[in-house]
């Protein structure tokens, strides 16, 4: 039997009783229902659809949803904690529930740590209500398209889908590229950015705007035949004239950029699926050369010194990776210090970067028949190999950033 115990020991992590609860679900979940449905959607690249209806039944949709509004109002920690386990089951389900968390997260406890003046502050909290309602009571699923395909999405530019403001609301023009629940999400909550009267597009005018899947001029378009991640149909979408109301805003204007820049760990969100995919990894290593992998003739290989020592080395690996990863989450918060911000970087980095290693590891370590596709491990080899090129917070840009960072000041050069 696979191992299932928690990735985070509560009594040893100190989990509140919330993350206790939570993280208890998904796992359970995970354990019973997604992880044998994760093959189908693999093998055909089809979005776990049920799975979604069970975490709605079980009021997961709504996880970060605050409390008055119905949700179960977890925090980001709480979130995080629970998402891992997920992805320990299904990399694809755990990481498109990331997309759908953003917009409640970003828009609740996020929110609410932002500037806004007391006008905006009341916009936000009826516009919110309006789409927290569509979460919690009928199960609406949001997407967070942000790839363009230009340097938008790594923060270097300000996106080029506009919105112009017309009578009542907005009309909104572009594209993006590798949007996660493409054709499956109920609302696309798009950032975009205002088109002021001199045509300029600024980063400081990002709009972050929820464009309902049937309004007239949305499409998804192209192929979805990837290396890994394949549940998450992550195809394209254009929006050509596309009209959303005033009150399909998700944020008021200029709160976006505000959120990107003083709270920089919501861009940390992505990693809960690979941290998952990491103790995946390491499980079933463990199993398999304990004779325990079911499908499998009970042979045992833990004897040999090699796999000894090869699981060792994941472990400590496994290791390193969850300390740091555990610390970065809980050091979340509005205007982090220097120093938190670099490790957030650096766990970004670990968590993507281990996740994949330990899966190349697992094979190497379990030989050849492991690697058949009747097996999990090849999903979360193909799965955890994609951990590192998701923007903003790819692993090359992790190591920029930090390498800079270390190395330089607030406003010091060389010039
Ligand atoms: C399975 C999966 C699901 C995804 N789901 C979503 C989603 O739901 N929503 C969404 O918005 N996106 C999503 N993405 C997209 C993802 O974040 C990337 O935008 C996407 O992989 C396209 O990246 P690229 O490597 O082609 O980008 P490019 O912009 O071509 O970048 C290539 C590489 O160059 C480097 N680079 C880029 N810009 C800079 C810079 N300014 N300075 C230095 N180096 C730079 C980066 O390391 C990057 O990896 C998903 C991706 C995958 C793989």
């Amino acid at each position: 039997m696979i191992s299932d115990a928690p990735m985070f020991d509560p009594d040893t992590f100190g989990l509140t009783p919330q993350q206790r609860e939570l993280t208890g679900l998904c796992r359970e979940l995970g354990r019973t229902r997604f992880h044998e449905r994760a093959f189908r959607y693999d093998r055909e690249a089809i979005f776990p659809t049920e799975n979604y209806l069970d975490m709605h039944a079980h009021g997961l949709l709504g996880i970060c949803v605050p409390r008055p509004y119905g949700g179960l109002g977890a925090d980001y920690p709480t979130y995080m904690l629970a998402a891992a386990e997920i992805g320990r089951y299904c990399g694809a389900t755990a990481l498109t529930f990331n997309m759908h968390v953003c917009s409640c997260l970003w828009t609740g406890a996020l929110a609410d740590d932002l500037d806004m003046t007391p006008e905006q502050r009341e916009e936000h909290e009826r516009r919110r209500a309006i789409h927290y309602a569509r979460i919690v009571r009928e199960g609406k699923i949001y997407a967070q398209p942000f790839s363009e395909g230009g340097p938008a999405a790594a923060g270097a530019a300000a996106f080029q889908t506009t919105a112009r403001k017309v009578e009542g609301g907005w009309i909104v023009n572009g594209r993006k590229i590798f949007a996660s629940l493409a054709g499956h999400a109920d609302y696309y909550g798009v950032l975009c950015t205002e088109v002021k009267e001199n045509g300029e597009l600024r980063r400081r005018d990002t709009l972050y705007l929820a464009l309902p899947k049937d309004a007239p001029g949305v499409r998804v378009v192209g192929d979805w035949d990837p290396l890994g991640m394949r549940a998450t149909v992550s195809r394209n979408l254009l929006f050509e004239d596309v009209f959303v109301s005033d009150d399909e805003q998700l944020m008021p204007q200029g709160v976006y950029y505000q959120a990107a820049t003083r709270w920089p760990h919501m861009f940390m969100t992505l990693t809960p699926a690979y941290m998952g995919l990491a103790q995946a990894a390491y499980d079933f290593t463990v199993a398999y050369l304990r004779g325990e992998v079911p499908g499998m003739p009970p042979v045992k290989r833990r004897m040999y010194p090699t796999k000894q020592l090869a699981v060792a080395q994941m472990r400590v690996m496994l290791e390193q990776t969850k300390a740091l990863w555990f610390r970065a989450i809980h050091e979340a918060r509005i205007d982090p210090t220097k120093e938190q911000v670099m490790r957030a970087w650096a766990a970004q980095y670990t968590v993507m970067e281990n996740a994949n290693e330990l899966a190349q590891l697992a094979i190497r370590t379990c030989g050849g028949q492991a690697m058949l596709e009747s097996f999990h491990l090849a999903r979360i080899y193909r799965d955890s190999r994609c951990g590192s090129l998701m923007l903003p917070w790819t692993a090359e840009l992790c190591l920029d950033r930090l390498g800079k960072a270390a190395l330089y000041e607030e406003g010091e050069s060389d010039d």
